[in-house]
């Protein structure tokens, strides 16, 4: 059993939650569990169990270090290669799922989640992983089983060659090392060669190729102490021939990388960039960049100190180079003759084996977190485009972090200068919305549910600059699994300033007066009965009047002149009574005022009648106006209406012009 045990694949669950951590348990229990509490705790357990680890469920917001942090140091110690990391959290904003993806994690799971689809893709990414991991170590392997076979032979046959010449075996080990170190800087500096791994790789083994053909040369020359004579230097310069051809008559073999790139290198490493060199007089990039590299490599070795060389080498003394290589020599200069002297000759070939094998394997396919990347991308530039086309104010909330996220033509309408913020603490925001507004707002979805979820919201909003009335309209966003958890609203502003208008219009025709701009009949009485139910121990007083012999103004003077009559005592009335108190006009010549009081009626009243009569123009305002108080009459409108228009029948018929309050003797009367 306990071997079975070992044998399940491991992962490690992050997550500051220690019910979070057991859920997921839960979920997998098939795998072994490694539990962290904090990035601290999992960043150790990476450094001491990292080989056995197949996967990290990794959460973003802990104490200590975060998931952000947890993912740089995969990134810098290169973990991330090798371990899968899976991002479970309750943060949705894309910025946050963007950076998960750009930091390297296969798969991002947002919480809540559904646990079939987290075992599913745990159990997808782990299988996946295990299929890479084998074939990057069987192509490694393979490559590296090559490589060092074929390398050891070269450096066999390579230390014959030098052993004959009677140099040192590390001539070889030095050229080995330099064109590997220029070749590399060489790619960093330019892709004009389009250089990869494998392709140093080989040109690096093959420099030691560089000298077979002097197998060919008599040992007399070869190995003269001082100067050679002419005759002799021309016999030493057919050696670079020599190694060409003797590659060229290899039986088979002529169509491997290997073989290619080491003829290259012996016939040409001669060459000079300025055409001046042998056998072919090649110029410039006519010689192939193995050879323009070896060929600096070995004219290196043949100076004394590294200074030396380089002094030589940069002054030209050594012949003319290719100028971008000169410029890669100069720059691994220090470099250079530190890894010269360690000489590390296989310590790194493990690694750079890692290297050829994972790039053969990247050419291949994206993996599935670079696809999903891309589509993440994909849809969140055309939601972008789009929302920015289409001139709207339209947002997005999420509650978990708390963050909008606007529209840029939202934004630069409201005159808010980011589009991604945190609302409540953002001062702009506040001040742009209000407390007020941003209460209401979060008062308007708080009524929603998943099953109604739109709900709108007016108020004036300051747009471009301008306080205007809109229309908020939001959609609550909520999980779809059983939690029906909320998650977040998404929704736009509209500019109704214009639409508000014509409806308040229409809205003020059907409650006013056309005439007078007073409040028509129908509209005081439902005024009025509001104030009645709804203050119900204040006292009110309902006051009707009507103008004495209105008609002689009509038949004098004309409708036009009865007209500005009308209006002139619209306008006295309306100075006359206070902004808490309603004025109407009932019809005719006929008005309404309703007012609250304490003990002051009488004061009240006596100075509403007297700043209505008066001399209008050639017409002598005189008015007879009757009054019900809600101590006398109740509170029921008909009644005080009824009671009020009894008082000012009394007057009417009592000579006109003055005040009468209505009394119980009246209801005898009639
Ligand atoms: P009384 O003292 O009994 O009230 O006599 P009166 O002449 O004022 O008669 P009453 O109140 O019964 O009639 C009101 C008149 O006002 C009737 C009508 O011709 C006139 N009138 C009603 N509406 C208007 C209006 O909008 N403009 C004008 N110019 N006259 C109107
Ligand atoms: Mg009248």
């Amino acid at each position: 059993m306990s071997e079975m045990k070992s044998n399940k694949p491991t992962i490690l669950v992050v997550d500051d939650s220690e019910m979070n951590r057991s859920i997921l348990a839960d979920i997998l229990e098939e795998y072994k569990i490694m539990e962290a509490a904090n990035g601290k705790e999992a960043v150790s357990l990476l450094e001491k169990y990292g080989a056995e680890i197949d996967l990290v469920l990794l959460d973003i917001v802990m104490p200590e270090m975060d998931g952000f942090e947890v993912l740089a140091i995969m990134n810098k110690y290169k973990w991330i290669e090798y371990i899968p990391v899976i991002m479970i959290s309750a943060e949705s904003v894309s910025s946050y799922i963007e950076r998960a993806y750009e930091l390297g994690v296969t798969d991002y799971i947002n919480r809540p989640f559904d646990s079939m689809v987290v075992h599913r893709r745990v159990v997808n990414t782990i299988m996946l992983y295990a299929k890479q991991k084998k074939l990057v170590g069987m192509v490694t392997d393979q490559i590296y089983e090559k490589e060092k076979s074929s390398s050891l032979m070269v450096m066999i046959l390579s230390h014959i060659v030098e052993f004959r010449n009677g140099e040192s075996g590390m001539h070889v080990l030095h050229i080995h090392v330099m064109t590997e170190m220029l070749l590399k800087r060489l790619t960093e500096k330019t892709k004009q060669y389009g250089l990869t791994h494998a392709d140093i790789s080989l040109i690096t083994t093959a420099s030691a190729l560089h000298d077979i053909g002097k197998i060919n040369i008599a040992q007399e020359i070869l190995n003269k102490p001082g100067r050679l004579t002419d005759e002799e230097f021309q016999i030493m310069k057919t050696h670079s021939m020599i190694g060409a051809t003797m590659l060229k008559e290899l039986p088979s073999y002529q169509e491997e990388p290997l073989v290619k790139v080491a003829y290259e290198i012996c016939r040409w490493h001669h060459e000079r960039y300025d055409g001046r060199g042998y056998p072919d007089g090649l110029k410039g990039e006519e010689i192939p960049i193995s050879a323009q590299v070896v060929a600096m490599a070995d004219v290196y070795k043949k100076a004394f100190s590294h200074e030396k060389a380089m002094e030589m080498i940069l002054n030209g003394e050594c012949g003319t180079f290719n100028p971008l290589v000169l410029e890669c020599l100069k720059d691994i200069g220090s470099d250079l003759q530190e890894e010269l002297e360690v000489n590390s000759l296989y310590t790194n070939s493990k690694q750079e084996m890692r290297n050829v094998a994972d790039e053969l394997l990247r050419r291949d396919e994206l993996t599935a977190s670079e696809r999903t990347l891309r589509l993440l991308e994909y849809e969140r530039t055309k939601y972008q485009f789009f929302a920015d086309m289409s001139q709207e104010i339209q947002f997005e909330f999420t509650a978990e972090p708390s963050m909008v996220n606007m529209s840029a033509w939202g934004a630069k309408s409201l005159g808010i200068d980011e589009i991604s913020m945190t609302p409540f603490r953002n001062a702009k925001i506040l001040n742009q919305f209000g407390k007020k507004n941003m209460l209401g707002f979060a008062e308007c979805v708080k009524k929603t549910t998943p099953q109604k979820p739109v709900t709108q919201y007016e108020c004036s909003l300051p747009l471009d600059g301008e306080y205007r009335w809109c229309r908020v309209i939001f959609r609550s966003m909520w999980t779809t699994d059983e939690t029906e958890t909320f998650t977040g609203v998404i929704g736009k502003i509209m500019d109704i300033h214009e639409e508000r208008k014509k409806v308040s219009e229409l809205e003020h025709k059907a409650t006013h007066d056309n005439m007078t701009g007073l409040v028509n009949h129908v509209h005081a009485k439902e005024l009025i009965t509001q104030l009645l139910s709804g203050n119900p121990n204040r006292k009110f007083a309902l006051v009707i009047f009507d103008l004495d012999h209105f008609k002689q103004a009509n038949d004098n003077y004309g409708h036009y002149f009865g007209d500005q009559v009308l209006k002139h005592v619209a306008e006295k009335l309306n100075k006359s009574v206070r902004s808490t108190d309603i004025s109407a006009r009932i019809g005719g010549d006929e008005f309404l005022i309703f007012i609250e009081y304490d003990n002051n009626l009488e004061m009240i009243i006596d100075r509403i009648f007297h700043s209505l009569t008066g001399q209008f123009q050639k017409f002598k305002i005189s008015l007879s106006m009757g009054i019900a108080q809600t101590e006398v009459c109740g509170r029921d409108y008909a009644h005080l209406f009824c009671c009020a228009d009894k008082a000012l029948y009394v007057v009417k018929n009592s000579g006109r012009g003055r005040y009468c309050t209505y009394d119980h003797s009246m209801q005898e009367q009639f």
